[in-house]
Order: C-alpha cells, then structure tokens, then sequence
C-alpha cells in the first residue's frame, strides 16, 4: 500500500492545501496529513482546532486522514513506515527551501524518506495562510481562498463574528 505524508502547520487550511491533499489522495492508496506544532511559527489557531478544520475540510476523501505530530518528520516517517512526503510548490521562493529540507530528510533517513513535490494550481498559487489571516485580521473578503466555515473560524479570531453566532 502507498502511503503518503503531507507535514505543515495549516494555520489555517487553505484551498490551495486542499488541491494538493485531494489530488495527493488520487495518487496514494492512503494521504495523511500531519499538523505540525511548529516550534518556529506561533500558530493563530490551536492544534485541535486546525485539526478539526481540516478534518471537517476532507470528510468526503475516504482515503485521507489527520493526525497531528510534534518533533522530527522522520522518527515519525520511521514510527509508521512511510517512505513518501508530499509538500506543494508554489513559487521559486518555495523551492530552496523545500529542497534543503527534503535533501535533509532523505539523508537523516538513510534514504528511506522521498519527497514528492506538487506543484500548485495556478488558481492558488498566490495563497497562503499568512495572507489569509493578514486580509481576514481587516475583515477583507477570504471567501476564494478557504470553506466557508474555516473563514467563520477567522473572523471570529480577530473579533468580527460573534463566538457563538454560528
Ligand atoms: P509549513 O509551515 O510547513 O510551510 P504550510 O501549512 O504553510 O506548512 O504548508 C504546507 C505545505 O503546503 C507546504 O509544502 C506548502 O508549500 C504547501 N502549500 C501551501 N499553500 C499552497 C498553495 N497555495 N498551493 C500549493 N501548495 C501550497
């Protein structure tokens, strides 16, 4: 069975997320998706709750599931034998990046752990979560770029839906 990882911290899940995890899915027997508690990044939702965002996000795809993890990738590649991770790429900026993480991961692995790179949909190429959550701290329009629900989620954060409205 092929098994793929895709990491990342989805603070929050973006549409551009989904395309990689739905096309990833179509491509592996079996995609799951680790939330990261990023110890770099202060995340604006909690690990549950970008947990239960994308939980709720992917229902419909029988195939991919979420967990969350904390520590190095590839102790947890190694702790449920998978061999492949999928990271998405959207611009030049992205690549240097990934690419050195991806060369280290292989390496500490003893070449047990491959990246496999998807590249973005056009139509996301420009989205991330910091510019999500930067238009939505100004109550701008986030609707193209995450569900309906995940950006009630954001607008609650930065107080212009009440808590419990929904
Ligand atoms: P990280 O903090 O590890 O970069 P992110 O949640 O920001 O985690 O992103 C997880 C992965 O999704 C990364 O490989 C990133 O390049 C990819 N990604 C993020 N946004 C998009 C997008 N709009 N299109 C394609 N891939 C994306």
């Amino acid at each position: 069975m092929k098994i793929a990882l895709y990491p990342g911290s989805f603070d929050p899940v973006t549409y551009g997320h989904l395309d990689i995890i739905k096309r990833a899915s179509q491509m592996f027997d079996k995609v799951i998706v680790a939330v990261m508690c990023n110890s770099a990044k202060t995340p604006l939702f909690t690990l549950d709750e970008r947990v239960k965002m994308i939980t709720d996000a992917v229902k419909d795809l029988d195939n991919v599931f979420i967990e969350s993890f904390d520590g190095l990738l590839i102790n947890y590649c190694k702790e449920n034998n998978i061999h492949i991770v999928i990271r998405g790429l959207r611009a030049i900026t992205d690549f240097e990046y990934e690419l050195q993480i991806a060369q280290t991961n292989r390496e500490l692995s003893h070449n047990e752990v491959d990246t496999v790179f998807l590249t973005t949909n056009l139509k996301y190429s420009y989205l991330s979560s910091s510019v999500v959550k930067e238009i939505a701290s100004y109550n701008g329009d986030i609707t193209p770029c995450v569900p309906d629900f995940v950006a009630d989620e954001l607008y609650k954060k930065y107080g212009y839906l009440e808590k419990n409205s929904r």
